[in-house]
């Protein structure tokens, strides 16, 4: 590192800090603390502003699937950019759009036979909540009675207002209940601390028997004849601190819609794209949801594009003449996009032709077994793992299962503390999250995890040390 550089990135965080108001930030920490410029990346290292590289162990907030600047997807986004970068879907067709569309639906779980495309994730949930909506209103066999929506405690679906009538954290979505729909809020499974007091060694197993399913029924029997549809994150709730659920909880969910009649939107936004060991979630239930939500790991990471996709049924609701106004309303300018369907392409592409998801099984695995020592650690509570996608319960008390102060910030000096070993994590509250593209190494995954061991030692002993004194 030498002076020029130093005074670049000197000069970089003072007009991040003066200019940039960061999501999900308490800007006031935010200009205590010293943060990271990122200017380069390769492979699965992220390498900063004076040279330093650095683990991407979230995948850059859970999108990256190959590791930052493949020459594939790099090739094929220069490729795409000689003919043109973008033409609006408005009133013409694309051709990047037509291949990827083709493509989803030959990959994706049998019975999704369209594509709507738009930009991000909460968008792809918007989306899908007014199809669904808007079918009952109008279709020949819609039923206009069913107005409602039902999604979960702890539920994540986006940012935009009707993705957070969703929303199921009081954290990040009490405070504008004002402005929202409202839900039909169902409890979904959260094993370590069940709303039921059921205890389940394992999800795999579930030896409850899935009590909440029967639970879940009676909300189904009172509201079920005016739900248009139900939102899910099928087998994570990944926000809500990578809340896992038992083996046959989706599929049994998958029933419940189909004896009420109401339509089954599966949110994979994080999920989708191997995450979970295959390439959609849905598939290990052997499940087909009415309406599939796709964003993050559909552009490779690179660029942001999500796909709604849904049945020939629900879209021929929409069909009609003109003065019938059953047209489906709703678009995106980037809707399309031909650059990101061109990455998006590519990535399937890798996807195949690296033998991607064949190739995760044993890393997987070696996951798990790096992970399991972790549980002996007095304040790690839980430890949930499904795929590439783990999370890291750190509790105060482990016999009582006590959170720590959200004062203290735990997840944040750990993730800060990981640092030292060069790994990038980033927690959600007091839950410690790895997800690692799906291209990291056997040699990074032992550094991911012992980074993330070292580091609660270092972070839970401190604080004990403190506390003594
Ligand atoms: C990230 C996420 C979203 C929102 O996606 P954005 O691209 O941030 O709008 C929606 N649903 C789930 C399950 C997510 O994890």
């Amino acid at each position: 590192m030498n002076a020029s550089t130093k005074q670049t990135t000197e000069t970089l965080r003072k007009l991040d800090q003066e200019y940039i108001w960061h999501p999900f930030t308490q800007m006031r920490d935010w200009m205590q603390e010293k943060p990271l410029v990122i200017s380069a990346g390769q492979g699965n290292w992220l390498i900063d502003s004076d040279g330093n590289r650095w683990l991407d162990a979230v995948s850059s907030l859970w999108t990256n699937v190959h590791g930052h600047c493949r020459p594939e997807l790099d090739k094929a986004l220069i490729e795409q950019i000689g003919r043109i970068a973008h033409s609006t879907l408005l009133g013409l067709a694309s051709e990047p759009a037509i291949r990827l569309a083709e493509r989803l639906i030959r990959i994706a779980p049998k019975g999704l036979k369209r594509v709507f495309f738009s930009d991000n994730g909460s968008t792809s949930v918007e989306a899908a909540l007014k199809m669904a909506f808007q079918y009952h209103q109008q279709a020949p066999d819609g039923d206009p009675r069913r107005t409602k929506v039902m999604a979960f405690v702890n539920a994540y679906h986006g940012d935009t207002i009707g993705s957070v009538s969703l929303g199921g954290m009081d954290l990040f979505h009490a405070l504008y209940r004002p402005l929202l729909f409202n839900a039909t809020r169902g409890e979904a499974p959260y094993c370590y601390r069940c709303p039921h007091g059921c205890v389940n060694r394992s999800l795999e197993n579930p030896e409850c028997g899935l009590v909440c399913l029967e639970k879940l029924r009676r909300l189904f029997d009172q509201e079920g004849a005016h739900l248009c549809a139900v939102v899910v994150e099928p087998l994570v709730q990944g926000a809500a601190g990578m809340l896992m659920q038992p083996r046959g909880w989706l599929k049994g969910l998958r029933e419940l819609c189909d004896e009420y009649g109401a339509f089954l939107i599966a949110d994979e936004v994080a999920v989708g794209f191997g995450k979970t060991g295959t390439l959609f979630a849905c598939e290990q239930e052997g499940v087909v949801p009415d309406i599939l939500c796709l964003a993050k790991g559909l552009g490779a990471g690179y660029l942001p594009i999500a796909a709604t996709l849904t049945t020939e049924r629900i879209h021929n609701g929409f069909l009609g003449r003109p003065e019938e106004c059953r047209t489906f309303f709703h678009g995106h300018t980037f809707t399309g996009n031909a650059l990101a369907c061109a990455v998006a392409l590519a990535n399937l592409d890798l996807l195949e032709q690296d033998r991607t998801l064949t190739k995760l099984a044993p890393k997987i695995a070696h996951l798990a077994e790096r992970l399991a020592p972790l549980r002996e650690l007095e304040h790690v509570g839980d430890i949930r793992q499904k795929g590439v996608m783990a999370g890291i319960e750190l509790v105060a008390d482990k016999a009582a299962k006590k959170p720590y102060p959200v004062a203290e910030r735990i997840g944040h000096k750990v993730i800060l503390e990981a640092r030292k070993y060069g790994v990038i994590l980033r927690p959600l509250g007091d839950v410690l999250v790895l997800m690692p593209p799906l291209s990291v190494t056997m040699d990074e995954i032992d550094l991911i995890t012992h980074a993330a061991r070292e580091s609660i030692i270092a972070v839970t002993e401190r604080r004990a040390a403190e506390n003594r004194t």
